[in-house]
């Protein structure tokens, strides 16, 4: 029994993904890992069960869901498959910034292949000197007619080399700093820009993590979201969002791990019993279910809080309150509420994965089990979409009021 009240449309949603991540994800997950393989059949899988715009509103083509849906879908695919659940997590984070600061046009121009999952968005923020300080970013795109021409580069941008389209922060007024930063969409293809090298990683192997560079990258003004200088309000404001995506991922792969040292723990024999018989190990499952299900209430409320958070936006736009990209900021308590579920579940994660290991004795330590995996998986999720430090400096701000 969940502590946290599903409704019965809720509970058919994680039922029909768990179905799916069980049959179609489970059963690849070690090869994708193995071979490095971006999961191109799960991609085609995700379309097919039209997995890969589940945020985005119908009008668009998405499926319309709220953050608790979505958190529930990427969850029980992470718990088959962390680099599975990334096609999903990352559609959303690339794509958040259209929704929330491009322009009618440019929605009906970019979400539908996007919703529909033809084409894959990437989200690129991170540069190789500006990680936690992404304000200190130092691609620009300068302003040349009715183009802007980008320069610089990007590390460790997730899907950025299989992306058809994908949104890029720059600065189009240096001397600004966090106030000069401009977002826009970018087509794969443009001359100009291309991959420069993908990252050899300790997990989610099969997900390309890429480092992009930008050489006189001419891109139309039209392509721009929002005006000049509301780039950085925008990543912040799809950030304090996909937060709670990663929180999701964390807490599947956690559920993921208890249930194979579950397994394992019943089937197991030394001293002539099941090694799920003595009370040290089940005192360290007693431990890592405890985990699980604090992550899963903590993620689940950091939902909830996010859909009424944006509903509270919608109801204010709708009745001409102020328009822009800043009208999305979040308020306070609900940045907190997603950076302490980040936080919270991504550290639950680790240490359940870690511990399913241990219960696998010499067995956790090779590939023949999955929980090694996890356990290597299980760390990007303290670092990605804002470290745990980060995480930590958000919410005793907010607790300090300062
Ligand atoms: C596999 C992978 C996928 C990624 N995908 C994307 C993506 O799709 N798009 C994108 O834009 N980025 C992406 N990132 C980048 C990711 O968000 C950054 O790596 C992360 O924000 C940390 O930045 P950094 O690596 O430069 O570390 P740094 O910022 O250099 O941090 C190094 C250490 O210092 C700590 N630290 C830094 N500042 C503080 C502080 N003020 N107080 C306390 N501790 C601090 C950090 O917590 C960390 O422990 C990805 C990264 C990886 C590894």
């Amino acid at each position: 029994m969940s502590l946290f009240d599903l409704s019965p449309e809720q509970q058919a949603l994680r039922q029909t993904v768990r179905e799916i991540a069980q049959a179609r994800v489970a059963p690849r997950a070690a090869e994708i890992d193995a071979k490095s393989e971006f999961p191109a059949d799960i991609w085609q899988v995700f379309r097919e069960q039209q997995l890969m715009g589940l945020g985005v509103p119908e009008v668009y083509g998405g499926a319309g869901l709220g953050y608790l849906e979505q958190a529930i879908a990427v969850e029980e695919i992470a718990r088959a498959d962390t680099t599975s659940s990334l096609l999903p997590a990352v559609q959303e984070l690339g794509l958040l910034p259209i929704l929330l600061g491009g322009s009618e046009a440019q929605k009906q121009r970019w979400l539908p292949p996007i919703a529909s999952g033809e084409q894959l968005v990437a989200f690129a923020l991170t540069e190789p000197g500006a990680g936690s300080d992404a304000a200190a970013l130092r691609t620009t795109a300068r302003r040349d007619g009715d183009h802007y021409v980008l320069n610089g580069g990007k590390r460790f941008i997730t899907h950025g080399s299989v992306a058809h389209v994908l949104t890029v922060f720059a600065s189009t007024d240096p001397a600004k700093g966090p106030r000069g930063v401009s977002a826009f969409v970018l087509e794969a293809g443009t001359p100009g820009f291309r991959t420069v090298r993908l990252e050899d990683k300790l997990g989610i192997r099969g997900s390309p993590t890429a480092e992009l560079v930008f050489e006189d990258c001419r891109v139309p003004a039209t392509n721009r979201l929002g005006e000049e200088g509301d780039g950085f309000p925008l990543a912040m404001a799809t950030l304090d969002r996909t937060r709670a995506g990663i929180a999701a991922q964390a807490l599947g792969i956690a559920q993921g791990a208890l249930d194979a040292a579950t397994a394992f723990a019943r089937e197991r024999k030394q001293f002539g019993a099941a090694i799920g018989t003595f009370e040290g190990l089940q005192f360290m499952l007693a431990d890592m279910a405890m985990q699980v299900e604090a992550a899963r209430g903590l993620v689940y409320r950091a939902c909830a809080a996010l859909d009424e958070a944006e509903a509270a936006i919608a109801a204010k736009l709708a009745a001409g309150g102020a328009q822009g990209v800043r009208a999305h900021r979040l308020d306070a308590a609900t940045q907190t509420l997603s950076a302490m579920a980040k936080c919270f579940a991504s550290d639950a994660a680790m240490r359940v994965a870690t511990d399913a290991v241990q219960i696998h004795g010499g067995y956790g330590f090779t590939r023949d089990y999955p929980v090694e995996r996890m356990m290597r998986d299980a760390k990007i999720t303290q670092i990605y979409e804002g470290t745990n430090q980060i995480q930590r400096l958000v919410i005793a701000r907010a607790l300090l009021d300062m």
